[in-house]
């Protein structure tokens, strides 16, 4: 074991939405702070999730957490809006019936409308819902119309992660949490294992902050602390283009609401909502989830099947342990349980309310450490967001389309300035990678020098990269060459990131394929493999001290 002396204020586990929000706060009030993630950022549920930054609509009957996710919602737009899109949403009705007493939202939702800068929920006639989308089935009656706020939370996660660098604190990916020090049952130290050295290594920690969604209760079973959490599992689907205009939101076939958002370039469908039991670490789409989704929406979106189904993906949402209710009227507000051995622990919460989280447990750690600073991350910008960016100036100063620096713009903010100056030196760098999305080379490069990617799928992560209609058909070998220029990659490596890549892309693809497509699929798996000599069989996969021989 590779033992260190450094001592960190707080060591925060977990590098999803929580931890990385966590990391920044702490890092902002002047803490020593560390983040140990075991595999990327965002690589886990916050990677699954529709990324609505809601106004907390479904959760009507806990108004507190209403009002926390419009509050959250404002401040999100100060910190982060060059990486937020306002999406507009109708929920059209075929049936009076289904209207039922429901329609107390449109009170709840109104209530802190003028907060957030969008109009109240509207009522519309079937012509002028049909009218936003013709694609709705003709027997609507009526529809309501709103507006809610999307965050792309790869990003949003990243860009914690790299402000909290910013102000300080150290950010290891990679590394796997496997144990404890204690001295008198409180913890000391932190043990973890670094998947990039192959070391197991020791770090000293005050407060170790667990914010390792549903992998929570292992974290505090490390220190002999229970915890529990009720694990609910929810599928999306996404669809190769936008097939809506707007946002749509529909009674599914077992009356819960589900919904069809244009993301992007593509669309997702979701979600799902079931207790489950299952390993977090291998969950997939079922067969099941998937129909379940694709006839709901049929039968106000009648036309549904035309579009092609690119890929699924499904999490576990990490929710108070609130049992004998049924799933729906679990809370979805968040508990910090201190364990009092040095270790406080999250459960519950979301996406959107990942900053408040943070504020309340480095309030915690603020008391504990005896540090009055005050928190100040609803208020500072995350980087790329302090100040507008002028895309048409951009776009004739350097040459490069409208089309591909609006997407740049999307993910990047002011920080694109920074990689259009790549393409001084480097003209050739403003060649198109990934068609889709579309990616520059300058951008893939800048991203591998300053935002610690180690692999293809961390690159996807940062870029969108092979996430569009052809899912990295065309963009893979390209990025894979130019990944291991940087990274100075080897052989093995090389191929292994490249199966990594689209085994991950497979994860995705393969649940929803039926019949002949899926053996045309593996025709072309296999097509690959052969052209690119990526047949599995040679290649020595780096396996952790404890699984090897297994
Ligand atoms: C299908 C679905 C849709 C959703 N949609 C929304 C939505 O639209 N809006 C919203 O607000 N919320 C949504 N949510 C909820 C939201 O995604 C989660 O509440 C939130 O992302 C949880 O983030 P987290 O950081 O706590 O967990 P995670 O993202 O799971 O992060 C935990 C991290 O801990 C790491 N980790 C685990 N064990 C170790 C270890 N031993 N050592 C080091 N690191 C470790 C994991 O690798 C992981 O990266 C959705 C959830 C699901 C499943």
């Amino acid at each position: 074991m590779c033992m260190s002396d450094s001592e960190f204020d707080v060591v925060v586990i977990g590098g999803g939405s929580t931890g990385t929000a966590v990391a920044r706060d702490c890092a902002m009030r002047g803490f020593r702070t560390l983040l140990l993630e075991r595999d990327d950022i965002a690589s886990a549920t916050v990677g699954t999730c529709a990324g609505m930054i809601s106004s907390g609509l479904k959760y009507r009957s806990e108004p507190d957490i209403m009002k926390m996710c419009s509050t959250e919602v404002v401040h999100l737009n100060r910190i982060a809006r060059h990486i937020i899109m306002k999406n507009p949403i109708l929920t059209p009705f075929r049936d009076l019936s289904d209207v039922g007493s429901d329609m107390e939202y449109v009170e709840s939702y109104s209530e802190h409308a003028e907060e957030r800068d969008v109009p109240e929920m509207m009522f519309l006639t079937p012509e002028a819902t049909i009218a936003i989308e013709p694609l709705l089935h003709p027997d609507v009656v009526f529809s309501v119309y709103y507006e809610e706020f999307f965050i792309d939370p790869f990003r949003l996660c990243l860009l914690q992660a790299l402000d909290a660098k910013r102000h300080g604190a150290e950010i290891k990916t990679y590394c796997e949490v496997i144990g404890f020090e204690t001295v008198n049952d409180v913890i000391q130290g932190v043990v973890f294992y670094n998947r990039i050295t192959g070391t197991t290594e020791k770090i000293g920690a005050k407060i170790v902050v667990n914010a390792a969604g549903p992998w929570a209760p292992k974290i505090a079973g490390f220190s002999g602390a229970e915890l529990e959490l009720r694990l609910n599992k929810g599928a999306h689907i996404i669809l190769d283009r936008r097939v809506v205009n707007v946002g749509i939101s529909v009674k599914a076939l077992d009356g819960r609401y589900i919904y069809l958002f244009p993301h992007e370039n593509t669309t997702l469908l979701g979600t799902t909502a079931l207790d489950t039991w299952e390993d977090p670490d291998s969950l997939v789409a079922s067969f099941d989830e998937i129909e379940y989704l694709m006839r709901s929406i049929e039968t106000y979106i009648p036309s549904i099947r035309d579009a092609r189904i690119i890929r699924t993906m499904a999490g576990v949402r990490p929710l108070v342990a609130d049992w004998k209710v049924p799933e729906g009227k679990v809370t979805r507000g968040y508990q910090v349980i201190d364990h009092e051995n040095g270790l406080i622990s999250f459960t519950g919460g979301k996406l959107v309310m990942c900053r408040h989280m943070a504020e309340a447990v480095t309030d915690i750690v603020s008391k504990k450490l005896g540090n009055d600073s005050a928190c100040t991350t609803h208020e500072k910008p995350l980087p790329g967001n302090e100040a507008d960016v002028d895309v048409e100036a951009l776009s004739a100063e350097y040459g490069v389309s409208m089309h591909a620096l609006e997407r740049m713009r999307a993910r990047r903010g002011t920080e694109m300035t920074k990689i259009l100056e790549l393409t001084k030196d480097h003209p050739e760098w403003k060649t198109t990678i990934c068609t889709c999305e579309p990616i520059i080379e300058a951008e893939i490069r800048y991203a591998i020098r300053e935002e610690f990617p180690q692999t293809l799928n961390d690159l996807r992560r940062r870029l969108r990269l092979g996430t569009g209609p052809c899912q990295g058909t065309f963009c893979t070998y390209k990025a894979a060459s130019i990944l291991s220029e940087e990274l100075d990659l080897q052989g093995d490596d090389f191929l292994v990131d490249i199966l990594d890549f689209r085994a991950e892309r497979w994860k995705g693809i393969r649940p929803s394929m039926r019949g002949e497509q899926l053996a045309q699929e593996e025709l072309a798996q296999g097509m690959y493999s052969c052209v690119g000599n990526l047949d599995q069989s040679d290649v020595d996969y780096d396996l952790k001290p404890w699984e090897e021989g297994v």
